[in-house]
């Protein structure tokens, strides 16, 4: 099968779907890791910027960088976290009209996917990304491309598409139970902990910012406990 996992921002693929896609690496599947928007609206960007005190340096940042700049930075975190999951250079899809950050729609998100899988036939496809969550406040291109999946679903552009519940929205609703809990073989966790190691690379001096630490230290602090992708439903 072509999997082809949908990541709304730089460091979802790693943090939710990562144990998923090296899971599916390993079984021996092609799989495609796609981002959705640039990322750019992160609350690192101000912090770097000295926007503020930053508990994790004890200090303030002079690390002023537009958007574009800080989006670029971004990628580069996100290209090399897929990299150390396994995935080849040629399946991290960093699409050129991919949404900005927060301004992500459920068309646009469905266009991207389109656009993505259009290269095979549908009943090689597999769509795999989040889940829509009603039941909690969640971010909504997260929510645009959980639903934009299932209409690609529905339109009949893939063959299956499995919905992962992300990791900061557990647990779901008891009426809603998680269907399987994926772990990492030893291997694979290795895998995670070097590309989330990426996210929390500091060398500004390299342009290494660590963005994915800086926007959501809290998460990545869980994730160095247990990598974990909770898959909710399979259609
Ligand atoms: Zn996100
Ligand atoms: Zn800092």
């Amino acid at each position: 099968m072509m999997i082809f996992y949908f990541s709304p921002h730089q460091d979802d693929e790693l943090l939710n779907l990562g144990a998923a896609i090296c899971r599916d690496i390993d079984a021996g599947h092609q799989v495609f890791c796609v981002l959705c928007t640039d990322g750019g609206a992160s609350g690192a960007r101000r912090l770097l910027g000295d926007g503020g005190v930053c508990h994790w340096h004890g200090g303030r940042h002079a690390y002023p960088m537009d958007v574009p700049a800080f989006s670029a930075v971004r990628d580069r975190e996100f290209t090399e976290s897929c990299r150390r999951m396994g995935l080849p250079d040629d399946h991290i899809l960093l699409p050129d009209d991919r949404a900005g950050d927060g301004q992500l729609t459920e068309d646009h998100a469905l266009r991207l996917m389109r656009q993505a899988v259009s290269r095979f036939p549908v009943e090689q496809v597999a769509v795999k990304t989040l889940v829509e969550v009603t039941w909690r406040h969640q971010n909504p291109d997260h929510t645009a491309v959980a639903r934009a999946a299932l209409r690609l679903y529905r339109e009949g552009g893939c063959a299956s598409l499995t919905e992962y519940l992300e990791t900061i929205l557990y647990p779901a609703p008891e009426e809603l139970p998680v269907m399987e809990t994926i772990l990492p073989t030893p291997a694979q966790r290795q895998r995670l902990l070097n590309a989330a190691e990426i996210y929390c690379r500091w060398q500004p001096e390299e342009e290494r910012f660590a963005v994915g630490f800086h926007s959501v230290a809290d998460e990545f602090i869980a994730f160095r406990e247990e990598q974990i992708s909770r898959v909710l439903t399979v259609r």
